[in-house]
């Protein structure tokens, strides 16, 4: 039994409309798109062994992105998605993407305000000349996001391998001094809470001369961890008001990823940043088609955005 009809007993997260126990299963309905992400392809020079996307130098399976592809959906915004503010780009590593610079030249010359998420390590150097210009062109509508996972380098290190944290704090201060926006991503995990790990990053943004406020969620941003083998709960309609959570405040109200598969002949759309390979949240490949209802029937919508809280990928 697959749980297909209303009221039957069936595996959780399995039918798209209806939970395990036949209720209608929780939706977002869309707004309007403010914010879209390009993933640049899921090949990244480091193998961590968190990474939601299982990104490595040999994984392909979301292959890159191109200036022009990118182009065609800014392009199609401009109709569609006439409140879009902010485009960011994952991966991957994005810098491993030659057409990167290209990408944030464009979106940022159409007025929108860019993102970056980063491991800021070996990718990123090559860039340098055109991340400066950038950088005094368009001043802190440029933003960078670096993945330090804990302030302690042994830590970081076990997950990203040698060498990784002094890597990316060299690229997090060279970027400080761009004129960039700078920000760090960190995990809530290790056993500390959140006070303990944001005592332990303003311990160590002042000892490496970082103008970063570690109390300021937008200049350190700890998320939740992703642990895919702990067992949650399913979300029906019915849950909203008794968890006191808005459907609209779920990034995929307000977002939207665009990837592009191995062996694709176009670029697609998928609900959010954070499940790419699940059929049932696939898009389309237009943002006019993107526009629709998205059933909450993955763990992560329970884990990750319901339960966890989490407002960006
Ligand atoms: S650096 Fe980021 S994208 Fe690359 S493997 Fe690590 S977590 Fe994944
Ligand atoms: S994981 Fe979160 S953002 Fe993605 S579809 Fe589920 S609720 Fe929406």
């Amino acid at each position: 039994m697959d749980g297909i009809v209303g009221g039957a007993i069936g595996p959780r997260f399995r039918d798209p409309l209806w939970t395990a126990d036949g209720r209608p299963r929780a939706s977002v309905a869309p707004d309007a798109l403010t914010t879209l992400w390009f993933n640049t392809g899921t090949l990244c020079n480091l193998a961590c062994g968190h990474c939601y996307i299982e990104s490595s130098p040999r994984n392909d399976a979301l292959v890159h992105l191109t200036a022009e592809e990118v182009g065609r959906f800014l392009d199609e915004a401009v109709h569609e998605a006439p409140d879009l503010r902010e485009v960011g780009f994952t991966g991957g590593e994005p810098f491993v993407n030659r057409d990167l610079t290209a990408m944030l030249a464009d979106a940022l010359g159409r007025g929108l305000d860019a993102l970056v998420l980063t491991n800021a390590t070996r990718p990123l150097t090559v860039h340098r000349a055109a991340i400066t210009e950038l950088a005094a062109r368009f001043g802190a509508r440029l933003g960078f996001r670096v993945s330090l996972d804990h302030f302690n380098s042994a830590r970081h290190e076990a997950e990203r391998g040698p060498g990784t944290f002094a890597w990316a704090l060299e690229g997090l201060r060279w970027l400080s001094g761009t004129g960039a926006r700078v920000a760090v991503a960190g995990r809530l995990a290790f056993g500390q809470n959140e006070e303990e790990l944001r005592r332990g990053y303003a311990a160590m943004f002042a000892e490496q001369c970082l103008s970063l406020d570690a109390d300021d969620p937008r200049q350190l941003v700890l998320f939740p961890e992703m642990d895919g083998s702990a067992a949650v709960p399913e979300i029906a309609e019915s849950c909203w008001d008794l968890l006191g959570v808005r459907p609209q405040a779920m990034m995929c109200a307000s977002s939207r990823m665009v990837v592009r598969r191995r062996g694709a002949d176009r670029a697609e759309v998928m609900a959010c940043t954070l499940i790419a390979d699940d059929e049932r949240f696939r898009c389309g490949t237009s943002l006019a088609e993107a526009r629709r209802r998205v059933w909450l029937s993955h763990p992560h919508c329970s884990r990750f955005c319901v339960l966890g809280n989490a407002k960006c990928g």
